[in-house]
Order: C-alpha cells, then structure tokens, then sequence
C-alpha cells in the first residue's frame, strides 16, 4: 500500500523535537542507568533511594528495577502535589446523561477522599499485600479505591464493569480477593447495569471474599447481605481524613489486571509500584507533550490497562487535570464526544480505533457541528490503526491542526513502547512509528534470528524497561514460558511487526493471526486497511480459512457504513481495491457480510472466534466470556449459512 507521511508540525513549541528526540533516545540506550535514575528522581518522590538502577535477566525472566528504593505511589499521585495544587481540578467527570451536573475533585479533596477511603478499607480489615478487588462504573471512586490501596500497599484487581457475574468471580477466585467494592449499578449509553446483582451472583462462588463495599451510584434497589454488604458512603462519613501512606518497596505489587482476552484466557498481569510509576509519569509527560494547563482525556476504562496508566497513575502524578467519562462515544448521539471536548475545553485526547470506526461509520456531520479548537494532540491506541481512520481522525476531528499519536503497548508493559511523539518525528498514517526512550524492540524471524534494517516478523523486545509486567499472577512458570522461552534472552510480544526504511514500526497483528497463502506471511492489518479504504467499509476483519490449494485463503468479514447495502458488485469492488492496494495474494477468497464483529469488551476484534467461523468449526470457539456481545457471534454463523 503507498505510504503517505504526515510532516510534522513546525510553528508550534513542542517539548520534544527532531533533535531532542534523537539526543535523547541515543542517551537513553548507551547510558540506561543515567537515563532512568534521571527520570526517576524528576519525576517520582522516593522515602529511600536505591542501590541499583535496573537489575533483570531475560533468560530467567528476572526483572527488578530501583532496587531497595521505598515510596508510596498514593502520595506521589496525591500529597506531594498539596503544597503547590491542592486547588488544581485533579478530576473533571462527566456523567453518562449529559443533563447530570459534572462533578468537579480538586487534589485536596481527592487527597482527602482517598485517606478516608483507606481508613475505611483498613477497618474491614485489608492490610499490605492483600488482594482487593474493585468492580465499579466509571466513576470518580473507582480512582479513589485504586489510590486507597496504594496507600496501605494492598494490591488492586479492578475488574471491567462490564463483565459478568461469572468473568467476575474467575478474577476474584485468581487473585483471591478479600473486599469487593462495587456499586449498585453502573450506566452507560442511558442503559443501567445491575453491578450490585452481578457481584451477589459472583459472591456465591467466591469463598474468599469478606466484605462488599458498595457505592451508591443511582437509586435502584438492591438486595442486601447483612453482615457482609457495606455501604460506602456511610463508612466514608464517619472515617478519619489521615491515613499514613504505607511505605512500600520498589518491587512490591502495586496490582493485578487481567489482559483483554482476545487471543485467549485472561492473564492476572503483576504491576509493581516504582517501576511502573515512574515509566507511566515519564510516557505521559513525553507522548502527551504534558502542560500544567491541559485538559487531559483518555476515554478508557479504568478496567483496562489504559485506564490504570494514563486516566489513574501517569496524569496524576504528573499533577494533570484529568476528565473521566462515563458513558459511550455515541449516546446520546455520535456528537458526545466532540461535545464533551468543547464543555471542558479538552486539549489533549486519547481513544482507541474501534470508536474512531464507529464514528466515521455515522458521518462526519456529528463532528463538524462541534468547535474542537481546544484540541493540541491526539492520541490512539488498542489496535492498529487503518490509515484510512487515522487520516479521518487527524482531518475531520482535529483539522489538520493536531499531531495522531499511535501509540503501541500491552497490558503486559504496562505503559507506552513504540510511539510517535507530538513534534518530534513526521507520522505516517498506520505506523506506530520509534521506540519510545530507553527501548530497544528488533524484528526476529521464526528461528529467533534477529533482522536488520527492513523487516517483517515478530516483534520482541531486547532488554527490559521499569513498567515491564513483573509476573503473572500465582504462576509464574507460565509467566516465563510464555513471554521468555519464544526467542531466549528477548522479551517476546506476540505481535507481528515490520520496520520500513525509516526504521517506523508497523504493527501487522497477532503473530497468531498471521495468514500463510501459498508460503506468503500476510498481516490482518494490511488487507483490514486495504478495505477499509473504500468508502463503503466501516470495519473489517480478516483470518486465514483452510484452502485445498494454497494451505490458507483470506476469509474477510466486512461492516458496511450506514447507507451502503451489501450486493456481489461491492464484493467485486471490494476485491478489486485489495488488489490495486496490496496484490493479487491478499485477494480475499470469501468476503462475508457482517452487521457487527465480536470484540472483547474492550473493543479489540476477536479474529480467533472469527478463525473458528469461518473454518465452519462452531463447536469449539474457546473462552468467549470476554466478548462485549456473545449475539454477534450467533448471528454471523446464521448470516455465513445465508449468504451461501
Ligand atoms: P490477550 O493478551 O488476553 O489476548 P490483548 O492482547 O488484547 O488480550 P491488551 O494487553 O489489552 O490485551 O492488548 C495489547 C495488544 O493490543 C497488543 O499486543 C497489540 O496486539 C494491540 N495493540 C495495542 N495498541 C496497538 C497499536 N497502537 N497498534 C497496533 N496494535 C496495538
Ligand atoms: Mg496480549
């Protein structure tokens, strides 16, 4: 496909440029301790110093970093920023029914609100090193809970509202929880979401769970254990203001977050407390290209990693104002988002492809009607971008005024890897672009040889970064086997990758999703895009399918924007564009319709269910209970029967 560059955008002071940039990567990578013990001490308050900078071995999968430092992540995130902020808005949140007041947390309240907090989870009981897991809507408390555990050291699992009263108790049984914090219900898209029933059916399979702390988020009725569910705001009321943050080691456990599960069984990803906080501080200070005036959006939720890292833990030690939203990109309709941007004035945003797919598929009038000139940089992440999104996004959102910022990472990295930075480097369209400091990625072929220059492969990563994942979660065998046994002495990504001339990385998907035709690697990215291109394409998703002649065919399955009927002429169409962008080999062999594509919850498209579809193999499709909607599954099996 013909790459398009994107110059970068001079006339503006960015914090990092050209230069900066490239200075700067270079120290990082020949003098790594200077670099991150820098870091370290800008950007994070220490009770101790360490002794060691970085100590790991990726043979053994070993990872420690500030070795035998203390802090508190809670009072970084919170007390030190009392002296000069304790009036700056920390939280701006923005309910799901746009006629709700916004509620607006200054750092002294939020300081004071998470001492509270932590008074309360210390009278049921939760001390260092126990597990609590945190349930609850996109509300303010959920970062209150995070940074309450933090403060007496005990080690969160936030669990995605979203999930059900079985995905529930699984987590809860992997971590063995002892508090659950829920709500009475949760809201999105004007639709109410019973969490208080779904944590009661979850708490019959739980044996370790004690106490349910419940936030009052609405009026509905719930049923009640006595003995056993706490309101919150009772306790809150009575609880003390002071709570001595906890001093923890740098290697401790800040918390567990299980992966999205869209290449199989979620993982109880292990994040540790400074490490992670000083890789998230200093990604959200460089990608964002951070000002004390921003008004900061990342429209995640806290249950995923993106929530945890860049709505919780990198702005707020930064001292950031944050807006936390509620609700869904298209309720009331398509126009929230832009019109939450104009309310508070947002300048810096960040969301994943799958909204930016959904959004374009509605027209661009829903943007065009909104004034957006608080804009200064955009960000995505999740999956990779189609050009044609990405293209969308930086013309009709932010009018060619705002850098895109693709920015590749994983649960298990805990923070930011492969970025473009605002300023600093020309984008093109797709390409998540140069490591960020301190990281060397490389492209290994499937013998583990590594590639120079340009190259298509997988991706690993050479040596360690503080934010690495440090275990998972009561196994870590499968922690080494998984991520270090792959290509020895390399951290292996799972993901594909190929690096141009330019030495950009480009994201090809899931090594696993890799189609072979005829002894051909072809990327799901390439031809999804390919696609997408037309103008007709909301979504597509591409698998491999069994092939009598060429070992593997191309099975696409093809979301049409809305005012397109699908009809053989657009399959003809559609075929024909893959071969003009990519060549007769991508061609796909069948291309299904489909109203909707199954996705995780948190938007990714799930291509193992869709491998399983296409290859008539409906019996055993895995572990589904991540999927955001188990129907879609149902009714493309129907459809695929129909379009024969
Ligand atoms: P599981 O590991 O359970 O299968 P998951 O990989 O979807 O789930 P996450 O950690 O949420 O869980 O997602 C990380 C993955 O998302 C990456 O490995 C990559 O495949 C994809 N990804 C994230 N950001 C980008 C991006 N900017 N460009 C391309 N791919 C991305
Ligand atoms: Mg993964």
């Amino acid at each position: 496909m013909e790459e398009k560059t994107v110059y970068n955008m001079p006339g503006y002071s960015w914090n990092i440029n050209e230069k900066k940039y490239q200075d700067f990567y270079r120290q990082s990578i020949k003098d790594s301790d200077l670099f991150w013990e820098t870091q370290a001490k800008q950007l994070v308050q220490w009770k101790k110093s360490w002794t060691k900078v970085q100590n790991w071995d990726f043979y053994t999968g070993t990872i420690r970093w500030y070795e035998e430092a203390t802090l508190n992540v809670s009072e970084n995130c919170l007390d030190r920023h009392l002296q000069k902020r304790a009036d700056k808005i920390a939280i701006i949140w923005e309910p799901d029914n746009p006629d709700e007041p916004t509620r607006i947390i200054r750092y002294a309240e939020l300081h004071r609100q998470v001492c509270k907090c932590a008074s309360v989870l210390s009278d049921l009981g939760v001390r260092k090193g126990d597990r609590v897991c945190i349930y609850l809507p996109m509300i303010p408390e959920a970062a209150v809970c995070m940074l309450a555990c933090a403060r007496i050291g005990a080690i969160h699992s936030v669990v995605f509202g979203g999930f059900s009263p079985e995905s529930l108790a699984g987590r809860i049984n992997d971590s063995k929880s002892k508090i659950l914090i829920t709500a009475d219900q949760g809201l999105r898209g004007g639709r109410y979401i019973p969490l208080k029933a779904n944590a009661d059916k979850a708490c019959h399979q739980t044996p370790s769970i004690e106490k349910v702390l419940v936030v009052q988020r609405g009026k509905q009725d719930i049923n009640w254990v006595a003995g056993r569910d706490v309101w919150y705001h009772e306790q809150m009321e009575k609880a003390s203001d002071m709570y001595d943050a906890v001093e923890m080691d740098a290697e401790d456990p800040l918390f567990i977050l299980y992966t999205s599960g869209s290449t199989g069984k979620p993982k109880g990803i292990v994040h540790s407390s400074g490490g992670y906080l000083v890789y998230t501080a200093c990604t959200f200070k460089y990608v964002f290209d951070y000002r004390e005036d921003d008004v900061y959006w990342c429209t995640a939720d806290v249950g995923w990693i993106t929530g945890h890292s860049y709505i919780v833990y990198g702005p707020l030690s930064t001292g950031a104002t944050v807006l936390m939203f509620e609700g869904v990109p298209t309720y009331p309709d398509a126009s929230r988002f832009w019109h939450v941007v104009d309310k508070h004035r947002v300048s810096v945003f960040y969301t994943a492809p799958t909204a930016i797919r959904a959004l374009i598929a509605r027209g661009n009038e829903f943007v065009t009607c909104t004034d957006r000139s608080s804009l200064r940089v955009l960000g995505t992440v999740g999956e990779p971008i189609n050009p044609e999104a990405w293209e969308w996004y930086y013309r009709i959102v932010g009018k060619q005024r705002c850098p895109v910022i693709d920015t590749w990472w994983q649960t298990e990295t805990g923070g930011i890897m492969i970025t473009s930075l605002p300023g600093a480097m020309n984008m093109k369209p797709g390409s998540a672009s140069l490591p960020f400091f301190g990281n060397v990625p490389a492209i290994v072929d499937d013998k583990g040889n590594v590639l120079q220059g340009e190259a298509n492969g997988n991706l690993v990563l050479t040596r360690s970064w503080p934010g690495q994942m440090r275990s998972i979660y009561g196994d870590h065998e499968r922690y080494v086997k998984m991520y270090f046994s792959t290509y020895p002495g390399n951290y292996f990504t799972g993901d594909g990758a190929r690096r141009d001339k330019d030495g950009f990385y480009w994201i090809t998907g899931r090594v696993d999703d890799v189609i072979n035709v005829s002894g051909h690697r072809i990327g799901t990215a390439e031809v999804e895009s390919a696609l997408v291109l037309h103008e007709s394409v909301a979504e597509a998703a591409v698998v491999g399918c069994p092939h009598e002649i060429k070992g593997q065919g191309i099975y696409a399955y093809v979301t049409l924007c809305d005012g397109y009927e699908p009809s053989d002429e657009l399959q003809q169409t559609l075929r024909g564009v893959v071969r003009k962008e990519i060549g007769g080999l991508a061609v796909p062999d069948v291309i299904q319709w489909a109203n909707a594509l199954p996705k995780t919850r948190s938007g990714k498209i799930m291509r193992r269910i869709l491998r399983k579809i296409a290859a008539n193999e409906v019996e055993s499709l895995g572990d589904i209970s991540t999927l955001a909607d188990s129907t879609v599954v149902e009714k493309l099996i129907i459809q695929k029967k129909q379009q024969k």
